[in-house]
């Protein structure tokens, strides 16, 4: 009998990279070509539209359906010209991938043959049939009103023959069934509180945009082994396979050549992402074999996280191309590195600071100081949340093991950064003279100069401090950015606005003018009462938010103790960790930034809960079935094999010697009969779990049932069966193992 895993192995190995050949424009050429940007706008629409539009996209101005109808003859004009036939409403249902329905453009033309058409009102709005996304019981499904709404500061983009148009994916009444629209309003809460702290240094900012740069790891593994791995298949991951005796020991993978075929995907993925207006900069190996990475250069959050959802589905089709199967789950294979996304982040003011970097002057140092503590008061004060919002099943084997981010969430700063925060707070507040007049420049001894140095790291820590911005580490590969991106801006947009409420406090107990005075020659004033009100302030906050700071490794067991005895969240649990999102702390906050109410986040909590006890049950279906009718046979037939030549060598040399001669078979033979039979007695152990864990009616409770009576059954049952890999025949084995998956390339 062939075996197909040697089959797909020749077949991979002969495989060749595509010839994809490079586009005959330059890259800043053909970037966003498939994209309604601002330059197609100014081309397409006429001048008081594409004003119009402008102002909604920069300014949040409200759009009406004339402007609308103008905008939609301008996409349809441009999608037609680029073969365009269909459009869609493209969304982030909280499923975690993106979702669409296609309509065409045509129309009865009421004379029996047909128009095309598009007008605003089929821009702005649409009711899809809803029913089956998840949006944990808001909407009952028999009603299936939810409905689509454009985002107009995400452009569209031409996919194939479809218009994509990004929308919000809300209830009929009003709830958020998606990522994208409590997002906008964290973005919105964020803005607000954050230009408000600004302008105590800058009188001149009007918005503060949030920043968001992410880092894509992702493995790639050849089609043929992947077809022929159903736990691969079926849940994204290797639910066995011993360890390959070679895999990422000697960091030989790690900014290696990229091997060919991988080379020809990439830039064929950078082509279709560029012109997607995906700025696509940094490409290169990660730790574990097969394992790679891809960054573009940072946006504006909701663009960014459009892009990282758009890049995901690209990445998934260009892989396909090249005869790869590309894997974003977090931990694909035991025993070597699993992938994250590392969400770099930071605010901008329209007026080009940027408020995590430490500028020149002491003024700009005062307000790098304010931002960094007030990002790290919210860290600290939603750690559990914040945690939360990037724990999944997936992530959940990444986080806690030794290799990506604890779960705890701490924040690593550098030395000069807590050089800098430590001096402020020891700093004598009486050694200041306050008799300078307002507008003086004087020096605060409590402010030194500071120059960042960017090589100060620590891989270990999940929210580090890198030089200008923060650089979130525990986000997971597969994860929407928008969830850890909603509770991170919330947080600080929460911190900002109640450090704002304080310093204006004091500064009205000081009888100082809280729009101080700018000096003659415009810059600030350092020694006014504001000043002195900020520096106290935040000082307080240092002082409060200091638990959160950890510069220590983050992976040893000192810490766990240490971090517990700080009251940071420590909890490990899955299914437990989510119930931060109903926190009192968190209910508060989401609501009273109007980033969601209570009835959505329970809701959304309820699909957490659904979505992770369907993901372990998928997985234990798989183990299972495939103990059962894949391992238990292969390893028995080989158990037979033994056995028949066992028999053969006692026809040939007689009892006596046969049996001195078999010793090593027969040892084998015991192993495989007492590994199976614990595999079978697990397997119905299994079974059992989920059975009693499917007759639990509440969510919350049954996801808490899989994550500890099913899950750790998995992990018994694979011990097992990677065991009988290591003593079954090779040539017998039908699944490719752990050095092919990794290797071939
Ligand atoms: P590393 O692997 O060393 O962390 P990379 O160069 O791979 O760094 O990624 C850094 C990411 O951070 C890039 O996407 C970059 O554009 C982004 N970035 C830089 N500055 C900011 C900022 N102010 N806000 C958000 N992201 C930023
Ligand atoms: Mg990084």
């Amino acid at each position: 009998m062939a075996n197909l895993r040697f089959q797909v192995v020749a077949e991979a190995f002969k495989k060749k990279p595509l010839d994809i050949a490079a586009p005959a424009e330059r890259p800043c050429e053909y970037f966003g070509k498939k994209v309604f940007n601002r330059e197609k706008m100014y081309k397409y629409l006429p001048k008081q539209v594409y004003e119009k539009m402008m102002d909604v996209i920069d300014n949040g101005a409200q759009l009406d359906l004339a402007v609308a109808d103008a905008v939609a003859a301008g996409m349809k004009q441009w999608a037609s010209e680029n073969g365009v036939t269909h459009y869609t409403h493209w969304f982030q249902p909280l499923t975690e991938g993106t979702a669409e329905k296609h309509d065409s453009f045509i129309e009865h033309d009421g004379k029996g043959g047909m128009i095309e058409e598009f007008s605003g009102k089929l821009l702005v709005q649409q009711e899809p049939d809803a029913s089956s996304f998840p949006s944990g019981g808001i909407r009952s499904t028999f009603e299936a009103r939810g409905y689509s709404a454009w985002d107009p500061t995400s452009p569209v983009f031409i996919i194939d023959d479809t218009l994509c148009i990004p929308t919000v994916f809300i209830s009929y009444s009003g709830e958020a069934l998606d990522y994208k629209a409590p997002l906008l309003k964290a973005l919105h809460a964020v803005n607000v509180a954050a230009s408000d702290v600004s302008r105590y240094f800058y009188p001149d900012v009007k918005k503060v945009i949030s920043t968001l740069g992410w880092e894509q790891e992702y493995f790639l593994v050849d089609e043929g082994l992947y077809s022929a791995r159903p736990d691969l298949l079926l849940t994204g991951r290797t639910l066995m396979g011993h360890d390959s005796a070679k895999n990422q020991q000697m960091d030989d993978h790690y900014f290696g050549t990229i091997p060919d075929r991988v080379q020809a995907f990439m830039k064929d993925l950078e082509i279709q992402a560029l012109e997607l207006g995906i700025p696509c900069k940094t490409r290169h190996n990660e730790v574990a074999p097969n394992q790679f990475e891809l960054a573009p250069i940072f946006e504006e959050t909701n663009l960014a996280v459009d892009h990282n959802m758009l890049l995901m589905s690209l990445m998934r089709k260009v892989a396909r191309k090249h005869g790869f199967r590309v894997l974003l789950h977090e931990k694909p294979f035991a025993g070597i590195n699993g992938s994250g996304k590392h969400n770099n982040w930071s605010l901008s003011t329209d007026t080009g600071v940027r408020l995590h970097a430490p500028g020149k002057t002491q003024l700009d140092t005062l307000r790098f100081v304010v931002f960094i503590v007030e990002t790290l008061m919210g860290v600290y004060r939603h750690n559990g949340l914040i945690k939360a919002s990037i724990m999944s099943a997936s992530n959940a084997h990444r986080l806690g093991a030794n290799e990506a981010p604890p779960a705890i969430i701490s924040s690593f700063l550098g030395k000069q950064v807590t050089e800098l925060l430590d001096h402020i707070e020891k700093a004598d507040t009486d050694a200041l003279t306050m008799a300078g007049k307002q507008g003086m420049k004087m020096d605060i001894p409590e402010i030194p100069e500071i120059m960042i140095d960017n090589t100060d790291r620590n891989r270990t820590s999940p929210f580090a401090f890198t030089g200008n911005r923060f650089e979130f580490r525990a986000v997971g590969s597969e994860a929407n950015c928008a969830s850890a991106m909603i509770a991170l801006n919330a947080a600080v947009a929460e911190a900002l606005a109640n450090f704002k409420k304080r310093v204006d406090k004091r500064i009205a107990a000081i009888g100082g003018d809280p729009k101080f005075a700018p000096a003659a020659d415009g810059t600030p004033a350092l020694h006014s009462a504001k000043f002195h009100a900020i520096l106290d302030v935040v000082r307080e906050d240092i002082k409060t938010c200091k638990p959160i700071r950890f510069d220590g490794n983050g992976y040893s067991d000192e810490w766990v103790a240490e971090a517990e005895k700080r009251g940071l969240d420590t909890e490990k649990s899955c299914p437990v960790i989510f119930e931060r999102f109903l926190d009192k702390s968190s209910v508060d906050m989401f609501s009273s930034l109007g980033v969601m109410t209570k009835k959505e986040l329970e809701a959304r909590n309820e699909v957490k809960w659904e979505t992770y006890t369907k993901k372990i049950q998928i997985e234990a279906r798989v183990l299972g079935d495939l103990s059962i009718n894949h391992i238990i046979p292969v390893a028995t037939r080989y158990q037979s094999q033994l056995l028949e030549n066992i028999h053969n060598m006692h026809e040939t040399f007689g009892a006596a010697k046969a049996n001195k001669l078999s010793e090593r078979n027969i040892k084998i033979i015991e192993e495989i009969a007492e590994r199976t039979s614990n595999i079978e007695a697990m397997v119905d152990d299994l079974v059992n779990a989920r059975k009693k864990a499917n007759k639990i009616e509440d969510e919350h409770k049954k996801a808490i049932a899989y994550h500890d009576t099913v899950a750790p059954k998995m992990d018994e049952i694979r011990y097992q069966i990677d065991k009988l890999e290591l003593i079954v025949d090779d040539a017998c084995w039908p699944l490719p193992k752990y050095r092919e998956l990794l290797f071939i390339r």
